[in-house]
């Protein structure tokens, strides 16, 4: 089943004909929990790697003071929890006895002084097939895009939680099938629930920090005359996850100056943009931005039966933010720009 988003609700190059030249092509993935394979585009499913290629390391954060659990096991007990809440059930309706015992298992944590120090292989974060998001910005001759992730907070720019793999797909012959998992996670918010992708092309105007002074605040004033700030919530940047397209709006701190460092490639200190923008929800309430096919009253998706529509990855950044990943413009492959926004 396809996703749609509404259309917006006034065409905002009618009003400032100066935006017309700025629109871009954002990809919402509209994630749905899933099973995805190494062959499907996905948000935290498995990557199509090659079996002789190291599987990438991050050196972690310090061992948490709170629970810290395997992978696995809060892959189970989101599953679990999930299937327990499905309707008609209430929470724990519908577990035996043995899968209650194996959540006070997981509830409890692992052993603190059994865990390792030291780096920790990276989890998938996402994967996109370009024949899913065309017009992406592949580099010359790639067709897969592979973002991997550590589950510590993404507090500084000395260490790179985040790494990219732009591949072509049909040189991967042997298929990495079990790949490395961290010895325990540090952060479970930042563990993606398995989803496949419906990807959806749809237009973006600037968001602010990315306009000339003088037509943010014309923009800005026109907002405030509407009862609320209409070109910020719906007629510039998509929220939820997404490919391509604009950077997402900052909303907790102030955007970076634009010659700073935040926003220069780790690497070579050249130019970055946008390119996948990790959300803490899919839409805010209120929102003009629900795909039709979650409109009220529309029947829930088959394939979608429980947890909740707006939050499918169950990933959550800082206290609800976003995560904007910028990749260097000139050489893709180095690592990229990271701005919590
Ligand atoms: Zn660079």
């Amino acid at each position: 089943m396809t996703r749609t988003t509404p259309p917006r609700p006034l065409d905002i190059t009618g009003v400032f004909p100066e935006l017309t030249g700025l629109a871009r092509t954002a990809f919402r993935l509209h994630p749905v929990p899933g099973e995805p394979t190494v062959h499907d585009s996905s948000v935290g499913g498995p990557l199509l790697w090659p079996a002789d290629e190291p599987w990438p390391e991050c050196e972690t954060a310090p061992i948490p003071h709170w629970e810290a659990n395997a992978l696995r096991d809060i892959h189970l007990r989101r599953a679990l929890l999930a299937r327990s809440s499905a309707p008609p059930h209430g929470p724990g309706e519908v577990l035996t006895e043995e899968e209650r015992e194996t959540l006070r298992r997981i509830n409890a944590g692992l052993d603190h002084e059994s865990l390792p120090s030291g780096p920790q292989p990276m989890i998938p974060l996402a994967q996109l097939y370009a024949r899913d998001v065309p017009g992406l910005a592949f580099p010359e001759g790639t067709d897969l895009l592979q973002v991997l992730w550590a589950t510590t907070y993404v507090s500084s720019r000395d260490s790179h939680p985040v790494q990219l793999r732009w591949r072509r797909r049909v040189e991967v012959r042997d298929v990495l099938v079990a790949p490395p998992e961290p010895a325990y996670v540090a952060v479970e918010d930042l563990v993606p629930v398995p989803c496949v992708l419906h990807p959806e092309a749809v237009r973006e105007f600037p968001p602010y920090q990315c306009l000339d002074e003088d037509l943010a605040a014309r923009l800005l004033a026109w907002g405030k005359q509407r009862s609320r700030d209409t070109y910020w919530q719906d007629l510039s940047v998509v929220p939820g996850w997404k490919a391509g397209g604009w950077p997402t709006h900052f909303t907790f701190r102030d955007p970076p100056e634009p010659d700073s460092d935040e926003l220069r490639c780790p690497d070579c200190a050249g130019p970055v943009d946008a390119l996948l923008t990790v959300d803490s929800s899919e839409w805010d309430s209120g929102t003009s931005w629900i795909p039709l096919e979650y409109a009220e009253g529309a029947e829930r998706p088959p394939e979608q039966p429980y947890g909740r529509l707006f939050d499918p990855t169950e990933v959550t950044v800082g206290r609800g933010y976003s995560l904007q990943v910028y990749y260097c413009v000139g050489t893709p492959s180095h690592v990229p720009a990271l701005i919590m926004q």
